[in-house]
This record gives C-alpha cells, sequence and structure tokens, in this order.
C-alpha cells in the first residue's frame, strides 16, 4: 500500500495530442475539511487508507496540493442533450489527476469533480455542491455493492465556500475513480469537426487500453462498437431489474465502457411506476424509467455515427440491431433470477409482466415486495397471506400465484430464497435515506450518517438486523424531495 506521494501516476491519456484536452491546475478550495473516505475505493488505487487521517489529506482531495506525478488536465467533448447536439461540452467542473497502475495492473482515473472552472465552463460556476456530492459518492457505491458497473468514490472534501444554485449552498469536491471517462461524446465531438484521424487517434487510443484483445483484428473498430453495444445492453437491463433511474442520458454520460457515471438527479424506484420520472427538469419524460433501453440504443447511434468514417454503414447496422436482442436476453434473465429461476423459460416474460401489473396497480415497492417474494411459499396449501395482503386485486394475485406456483415445480427448489436474497437487494439509495445525510451534513457538519450509509449499501444483500429501518418506504416528508439537473 502507498502513501499519498508514492501513488504510481502513469498517465496515458495526457499523452494523447492537445487537442483531446486542455492542461489546468484546479482552482483552490478554500480551508478544505474531510466529508467522508471510501477505504474500499482506495484500495483500488493502492492508496494506504491510514492516509486519509493526515492533516493534510484535505488538501491533497480539494485540488489545493497535487500528488508530484499528476498532470492535470480536463476532458473534451461534445454530446446530444435532451436530444439536441451541443457541439462542445467538455469537463466544465471536473479535473483528471491522471491515471494510477495498481499492483493488479489495472488503470485508474482518478479525477476531481467540482475544481473550478475549465475552458469548458461556458456559464458554470466550475463547482459542484456538498449534497450532489454526497448523492453521487453514495450511489456510486451503492451501485458498486449491487453488482453493476459504475465508476466509484474516493472521497468527498467540503469547504465553506459558497455555491449559488436554487439556494446557497456549500462547495465540495468528490474524488471519482474509474477505469476511464471516455465517453460517447468524446467521440461525436471530432465527427462534429470534420476531424476523422482524431477519432481514429481515440478509438485506437480506447482499444489499447480497454479492448486489446482487439488490437490486431482488422476488423477491431466494429468489434469495439459492438463490445460498447453489448456492455450497454447489458447495463440498462441491470438497471431495468433494480429500478434504477439514471435521470440524464446524455449521449455526454454514456461511458464506452457501460459504467454507470455522472450521477445527477438519478433515483431508485420505490413505488413501481413504469413511468417513473426521477429528474424535476425532466417534465417530458424523455428518460423517464421504461424509456431508458430504447434510449441506450438511441445514444448508441449517436455513437455509431461519430464512428462512421471508420466502419462501414453495413457492418454499423448489423451492431445495433444485435442490440436489442442483446437487452431483451439480459433482462429476461435478470427478472428470472428475481423470481428465483434459473432459466428463462417460454412464458417467463407473461409471468414478469403480470407481476408488474399488479404491483403497479397496487402502488408496490420495486425492491420490498421483490424482496419478500424471497418468502413465497409454493406448497398448494400456503396461503402467502403478508404477500397476497399487498395487493389490491387479490383475485389477479390468486391467479398469478397459480402460474408462479407451476413455474416453480420446474425449478430446483433447494436454496430458493437464498438465490433470491442473493438478487433481490434488501436496502437501496433511497432518496430520503440520502437526504437524512445531506441534512446532517450541511446543518451539523455530521457526517456519520453518509458514513453509516456507505457501510450499508456496500452489502445491499445482506440482510442486517439493526438497519432494518433503513429498507423501509418513503416517509410522508419525502415526497418533497424534488432532484432536477441543477447540482
Ligand atoms: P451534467 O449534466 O452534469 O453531466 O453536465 C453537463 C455539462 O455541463 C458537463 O460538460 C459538465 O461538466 C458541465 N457542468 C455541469 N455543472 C457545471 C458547473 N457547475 N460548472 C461548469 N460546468 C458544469
Ligand atoms: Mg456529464
Amino acid at each position: 500500500m502507498h502513501k499519498l506521494h508514492q501513488l504510481n501516476f502513469e498517465n496515458t491519456f495526457a499523452r494523447l495530442p492537445d487537442t483531446f484536452h486542455s492542461r489546468l491546475n484546479p482552482t483552490p478550495l478554500p480551508a478544505p475539511y474531510l466529508v467522508s473516505f471510501n477505504a474500499n475505493a482506495a484500495d483500488l488505487i493502492d492508496l494506504d487508507s491510514t492516509e486519509s487521517s493526515r492533516a493534510d489529506f484535505a488538501e491533497h482531495f480539494s485540488g489545493n496540493r497535487l500528488p508530484p506525478n499528476a498532470e492535470p488536465l480536463s476532458m473534451l467533448y461534445a454530446g446530444h442533450q435532451f436530444g439536441q447536439f451541443v457541439p462542445q461540452l467538455g469537463d466544465g467542473r471536473a479535473i483528471l489527476l491522471g491515471e494510477i497502475r495498481n499492483r493488479a495492473g489495472e488503470l485508474w482515473d482518478v479525477q476531481l469533480k467540482g475544481s473550478g472552472i475549465t475552458p469548458y465552463s461556458r456559464q458554470g460556476d466550475g463547482r459542484a455542491v456538498l449534497r450532489s456530492s454526497i448523492r453521487e459518492y453514495l450511489c456510486s457505491e451503492a451501485m458498486h455493492g449491487l453488482g453493476i458497473p459504475t465508476s466509484r468514490a474516493l472521497c468527498i472534501v467540503g469547504s465553506d465556500e459558497e455555491v449559488y444554485r436554487e439556494r446557497i449552498e456549500t462547495a465540495a469536491v468528490l474524488t471519482r475513480l474509474a477505469p476511464s471517462h471516455v465517453r460517447f461524446g468524446s467521440f461525436e465531438v471530432f465527427y462534429y469537426r470534420g476531424q476523422h484521424e482524431h477519432i481514429a487517434t481515440l478509438a485506437d487510443y480506447v482499444i489499447a487500453r480497454h479492448f486489446p484483445h482487439l488490437v490486431d483484428d482488422a476488423d477491431k473498430y466494429q468489434l469495439f462498437l459492438n463490445e460498447v453495444t453489448q456492455r450497454t445492453a447489458k447495463l440498462m437491463a441491470q438497471w431495468q431489474a433494480v429500478g434504477f433511474s439514471h435521470g440524464v442520458m446524455n449521449t455526454d454520460n454514456m461511458s464506452i465502457l457501460g459504467l454507470t457515471f455522472d450521477y445527477g438527479p438519478f433515483g431508485f424506484m420505490e413505488a413501481y411506476d413504469p413511468g417513473y420520472i426521477c429528474n424535476h427538469s425532466d417534465p417530458g419524460g424523455r428518460y423517464a424509467y421504461d424509456q431508458q433501453p430504447q434510449i441506450g440504443l438511441w445514444n448508441l447511434a449517436c455513437f455509431a455515427q461519430a464512428l462512421s468514417p471508420l466502419i462501414p454503414t453495413e457492418d454499423i447496422h448489423t451492431v445495433l440491431d444485435s442490440y436489442a436482442p442483446a437487452y431483451h436476453q439480459h433482462y429476461a434473465e435478470s427478472m428470472a433470477a428475481k423470481l428465483g429461476l434459473s432459466k428463462v423459460m417460454q412464458n417467463d416474460i407473461q409471468l414478469f409482466a403480470s407481476l408488474l401489473k399488479m404491483m403497479h396497480a397496487s402502488q408496490l415497492d420495486y425492491t420490498n415486495l421483490f424482496r419478500s417474494l424471497g418468502n413465497f411459499n409454493s406448497s398448494a396449501d400456503a396461503t402467502n397471506d403478508p404477500l397476497r395482503d399487498q395487493f389490491i386485486d387479490r383475485a389477479a394475485f390468486d391467479a398469478w400465484v397459480a402460474s408462479y406456483r407451476a413455474r416453480l415445480q420446474q425449478e430446483p427448489d433447494s436454496k430458493r430464497k437464498a438465490r433470491m436474497d442473493a438478487v433481490n437487494p434488501k436496502y437501496i439509495l433511497r432518496n430520503y435515506l440520502a437526504q437524512n445525510a445531506i441534512e446532517k451534513a450541511e446543518k451539523n457538519r455530521d457526517f456519520s450518517e453518509i458514513d453509516r450509509l456507505l457501510k450499508l449499501l456496500g452489502k445491499p444483500f445482506d440482510g442486517q438486523p439493526e438497519m432494518e429501518s433503513y429498507a423501509a418506504t418513503p416517509p410522508e416528508w419525502a415526497r418533497q424531495i424534488e432532484v432536477s439537473c441543477s447540482s
């Protein structure tokens, strides 16, 4: 394990031509203090966790003091935002310090988010507020706990510097780790500019770093597009299965590695509603929960267009056509697992659909209902009352139970509950849980709730008796929580 000054930086993105980024230092953050530190993420970059108790730790992860081999830069990209192409975006408030090679040989981007104005800031102030930094910090670790690919979060550093949003808030810097921060929009910017040589340079860079098995293949660009397509299809299925809504699925927020990243107004669905919109700034529901799978494909089509100078049109179509079947297969497998079914059989899609329809009608909590299904007793004389009582339409429930029971007879029943509990989380990051942590942090500089949630959400499938109340459906006051693009 390394001390701060020993971190093993190896900065590959900084070696790309200047067109791809702007070099700059973070803007100093006044009187920074450590809000939370995530030892699990520290392991990813071989950082000795005891370093977090150094008096100057916050100075380092506010960007006020840089590690010796960092080469700070902001990345250039463009993107389709709510359907409209914006030719120039880029890290408007993030700075990549560089990449760290860990003992396992993996290269991790280390990025400060909220570290001040950059050449891509447009009208923005370059800052992130404590509230949204806490949400991203907790959600990325919650997603990791759920087994869903995501960027990670090393720590949050706060400051009393004021930041103006709908109200006055305070600034924070989140240190984010990811195998890559390259987005669909990183390619789109060069397609728009007609700089096709840069598209090839970036594709070659990404392939060499992340898809080395493709390097010598004559069809490497098509195969790269295919990998991104398959990963995105799987990611969308994972989001849908766990009830996660990203909120801002612009192409600049879509990772070429199929990671969940750029957490903003995300939300985990509570009462089941396919049209669930988590983002208050998206009244039309472009990014509603049930739109996500098709938006994934829409975004891939934008990405494919940016790669079109490198791939024959016919091959692009072949790849994009593979998205829907891949998505449906992953989704069906995930839903089958949630019902304790080891494989997908012919009428299973109908079985999921009718359960979801009943859940919608009864406004049942998506997470808790699936979790409680683990206790379903499949013997013919069992009444399953605690479950049955939750549904308004008991006759529909009884009919569904008859099909489910019949279907379970085709399964090896041993350890069904254990299998179901391993895929149906007990704990998710509910908005009200995040809100409680945020309020304690903002009002009293009490960060204990953040740490408690970090620990809990790291093991979302394990029942933790003393934490039972954290699985509760939202209290009445939580209806007032509004999350928007403002962060
Ligand atoms: P997002 O929707 O958060 O991914 O942001 C879209 C774009 O706006 C990205 O290029 C961000 O870097 C940029 N951005 C968001 N908030 C700010 C801010 N406060 N200051 C500067 N740029 C920002
Ligand atoms: Mg973004």
